[in-house]
């Protein structure tokens, strides 16, 4: 029986929208979990967006020829003031969100905490010059030199509205860049609540600029002359963003939907394979782009692992997250409501079981019951479409082949899960089945592996967050060529061309490249 934690409340789910705008350029931010009225903000106007954004160029000037490792001392302090104000943060992400604060505080302000760290102590050897050995022109020699791009556009979603702008936030301006992030509507309050704490830190405050508003707030980002974008939201989102990129050439990384797929092997530990099962599916009530969204399991742990599932589920405290300590909070965009019920009635009128929860909360605030699936198959759209909600279906398979054609039978590539205690088995599963990301014998844990490249294949996106190829993704790479030995009045390749010029540059490429003895021992020199 689900325990639950909330009170009597004001609204029922159906009456809440999570913002709403009554066309008077005001942008109104609710609490999920209460239906609360939070704020009513000023929505930025496509000139002010402008304006915001040429601010932030001219502040990127200055910043641009710190070196790097100045600019990571300085946004040290960023994290210093983020740490010091970690309980303003989980009450904002708590109240906004609905999120319980463990999460909060561990899932968002701690992972972009250590994401601050790493970068600041990694960006100087990251993003310094690199010297290249050449192999074929040895009189001359080559750098790579990191360069910043200019003003970086950040367009974010609602599930994690610290870490995942914060992030980039800080990767871009440790390139030497500026920042504008174009929050989600749902949570704006996130975002002004981290400005404010950067403002404090005596970081130029035009360096990083908001602009609040709603999806048309971020095609003005858009189209304001930003050098790179970063954008993390739905697949069809995307396309539109990625669309407005490419007409206007502004590079960008895009980071999209998932539908993880859970495989779990018959020899997996079954104990932690359902705990992982429900700690993936339901943290941040399934609002997580990485979140369990499948379960394929083989036939021999098969209603084992359902019947445990059950149980944990039945262990599991939903309410309020801010009045008490629950596992699992509210639904944050009212949307995912709707999504949830259209795919379980889906689900059940094809033949699924409906093994626990199903339905949203009546008493107030946006809430759904986390919901298991068992007897799925793939006529249902519950194991395409993505859920982005507290509903993990989970189907029968009779063998590893099996499960790895149905996990990679999907328009989505972002992360999936293996178990198994047999680490090579679980590294011949990993191999072939079709991911950005593949964690064994674990959840969730990926995003927070800062050293790794974070993103997606498929239709989940392009161009990956973390990892030294990201941060240098910030940058463009300026190739300087010099001359290392004396060089001649006259190169041989130059003009004039001549017979006897050819005819020595023919020999020449037959003596290095050529298939001859003489050939291949030159030629292996380059
Ligand atoms: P959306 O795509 O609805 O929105 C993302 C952001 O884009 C929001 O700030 C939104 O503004 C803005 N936006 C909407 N339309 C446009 C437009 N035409 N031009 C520019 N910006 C626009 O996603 P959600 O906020 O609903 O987030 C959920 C999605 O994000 C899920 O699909 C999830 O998988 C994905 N996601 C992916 C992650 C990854 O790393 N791959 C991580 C986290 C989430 P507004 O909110 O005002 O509409």
């Amino acid at each position: 029986m689900l325990a639950r934690a909330m009170g009597q409340l004001a609204l029922e789910p159906s009456d809440l929208r999570r913002t709403s705008t009554g066309g008077d350029g005001r942008l109104r931010t609710y609490a999920p979990a209460t239906g609360a009225l939070l704020a009513e903000l000023q929505i930025t106007s496509d000139e002010e967006v402008r304006q915001i954004v040429a601010r932030a160029r001219k502040a990127q000037r200055a910043w641009a020829v710190l070196p790097v490792d100045e600019r990571a001392q300085r946004l040290l302090r960023l994290r210093d003031a983020l740490a010091d104000r970690a309980d303003e943060l989980v009450e904002t992400l708590t109240r906004e969100c609905g999120k319980p604060r463990h999460e909060a505080l561990v899932q968002e302000v701690t992972t972009l905490l250590d994401i601050i760290g790493w970068f600041c102590k990694h960006a100087p050897d990251t993003l310094a010059t690199q010297h290249l050995a050449l192999h074929l022109m040895k009189h001359r020699t080559s750098e790579v030199h990191f360069v910043p791009r200019g003003v970086v556009g950040v367009v974010s979603p609602w599930n994690f509205p610290l870490v995942i702008p914060m992030g980039s936030v800080v990767e871009a301006l440790l390139g030497g860049n500026a920042c504008v992030v174009k929050p989600s509507e749902c949570t704006p309050l996130v975002a002004l609540k981290a400005k404010d704490i950067y403002d404090s830190t005596g970081l130029p405050e035009d360096l990083f600029g908001l602009a609040i508003g709603y999806g048309s707030t971020g095609q003005a980002l858009i189209e304001s002359g930003i050098d790179y974008c970063v954008f993390t939201g739905a697949v069809e989102t995307g396309r539109k963003v990625a669309a407005a990129c490419g007409s206007r050439l502004v590079p960008c990384t895009m980071e999209l939907g998932g539908k993880a797929p859970l495989i779990a092997c018959e020899d997996c530990d079954l104990e932690r394979t359902a705990r992982a099962v429900v700690f993936g599916g339901f943290a941040n009530s399934g609002q997580v782009c990485i979140s369990v969204e499948r379960v394929y399991a083989h036939d021999r742990v098969y209603e084992p692992l359902v019947d445990r599932v059950r149980a944990l589920v039945g262990e599991l405290r939903q309410g309020d997250p801010s009045r008490d300590h629950v596992d699992v909070g509210a639904i944050t965009s009212s949307r995912q409501i709707d999504v949830a019920e259209r795919l379980i009635d889906d689900a059940l009128g094809k033949g699924a079981r409906l093994v626990c929860g199903g339905h949203k909360l009546t008493g107030g605030g946006q809430f759904f019951e986390p919901t298991v699936l068992a007897d799925c198959n793939h006529t249902m759209s519950v194991m395409h479409e993505e859920i982005f909600g507290p509903i993990v279906p989970v189907m029968k398979v009779m063998s590893d082949d099996e499960a790895i054609s149905l996990a990679n039978d999907s328009h989505l590539g972002l992360n999936a899960y293996v178990f198994s205690k047999s680490r090579d088995r679980a590294r011949r599963v990993s191999e072939r089945v079709e991911a950005g990301s593949v964690v064994v014998n674990d959840v969730l844990t990926n995003y927070a592996t800062v050293e790794a490249p974070f993103g997606g294949i498929k239709h989940s996106g392009f161009g990956r967050v973390h990892g030294a190829e990201s941060l240098r993704d910030m940058c463009h790479r300026k190739h300087v060529s010099f001359d290392r030995l004396p060089a001649p009045g006259r190169d041989p390749f130059w003009f004039p061309y001549t017979a006897r010029s050819f005819h020595w540059l023919q020999r020449g490429v037959r003596l290095v490249f050529g298939g001859g003895p003489l050939g291949k021992r030159i030629g292996g020199l380059f």
